[in-house]
């Protein structure tokens, strides 16, 4: 589904993802885990096309994608939950989650927005409550929600278990899953590196801007390097 070659982008003259190739097949949940600054946020704007590339090819469902604008790739299929949430605080969570069906037609927003209320029942009793008064977890329900208001094939989660207590990191990793169920393909950026092993079908781990160890998640897991670096055992 999605193909990523020897990508690189930089930050004015700083290069900081120095040839990136990796891919994710329909129906994965493909997991990228590294230290702080090693690029994988960076590799997901590159996906969604806010961060342009400066050189190497992106794919998505056979097309080549990387010259295309970030708006044209939403409504190719592919939605991103940005780290940090960044819900729109003042707005209603009904009017985040319309903004994200942004680029469907009028038709399809009662759909979309019936099946992210069944999915996030939480954010369906609370509709009209400004997105700044929620809890966190609640945040990051909404940001999905808003993700998946624009019907994406491929779903790029970047952090989402940031600044949550465990019971709620249990929670959304069901979440995750259910949507993986779904037949919905997920690439997944964490620094909670067990969490993400935990339920991604592959992992690749990244440092300084290049892929150094890639492979189905319990090979990742099982590997010395990965286990004293990232899970601290
Ligand atoms: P984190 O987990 O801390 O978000 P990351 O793996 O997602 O880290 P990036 O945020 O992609 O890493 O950052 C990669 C490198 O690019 C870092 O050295 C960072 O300081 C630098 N960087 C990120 N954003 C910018 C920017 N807007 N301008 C300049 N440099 C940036």
């Amino acid at each position: 589904m999605l193909s990523i070659e020897n990508v690189k982008s930089a930050y004015g003259r700083i290069e900081v993802l120095h040839g990136v190739t990796l891919h994710v097949d329909a129906g994965e949940i493909v997991t990228l885990i590294g230290a702080n600054g090693a690029g994988k946020t960076t590799l997901m704007h590159a996906i969604s096309g806010v961060q342009p590339i400066t050189d190497g090819a992106i794919r998505f469902a056979g097309e080549r994608i990387e010259k295309r604008p970030a708006h044209k790739r939403v409504a190719f299929g592919i939605s991103q939950v940005p780290e940090g949430r960044q819900v729109f605080a003042p707005l209603s969570v009904m009017d985040n989650l319309k903004l994200g069906a942004w680029s469907c037609r009028d038709a399809d927003l009662e759909p979309a927005l019936a099946r992210v209320c069944a999915l996030f029942p939480m954010l369906d009793a609370i509709l009209e409550t400004p997105a700044g008064a929620l809890s966190g977890g609640q945040q990051q329900m909404l940001a999905i929600g808003r993700a998946l208001m624009a019907k994406p094939r491929l779903l790029l989660l970047d952090e989402p278990s940031m600044g949550l207590a465990p019971n709620l990191v249990d929670q959304l990793l069901t979440v995750i899953r259910a949507l993986r169920d779904d037949s919905l393909t997920i690439l997944l950026v964490e620094q909670n590196a067990r969490a993400a092993l935990a339920i991604a079908d592959r992992a690749y781990v990244l440092e300084t801007g290049r892929v150094t160890l890639s492979g189905p998640a319990a090979e990742i897991q099982a590997d010395r390097r990965v286990r004293e670096a990232y899970l601290g055992i």
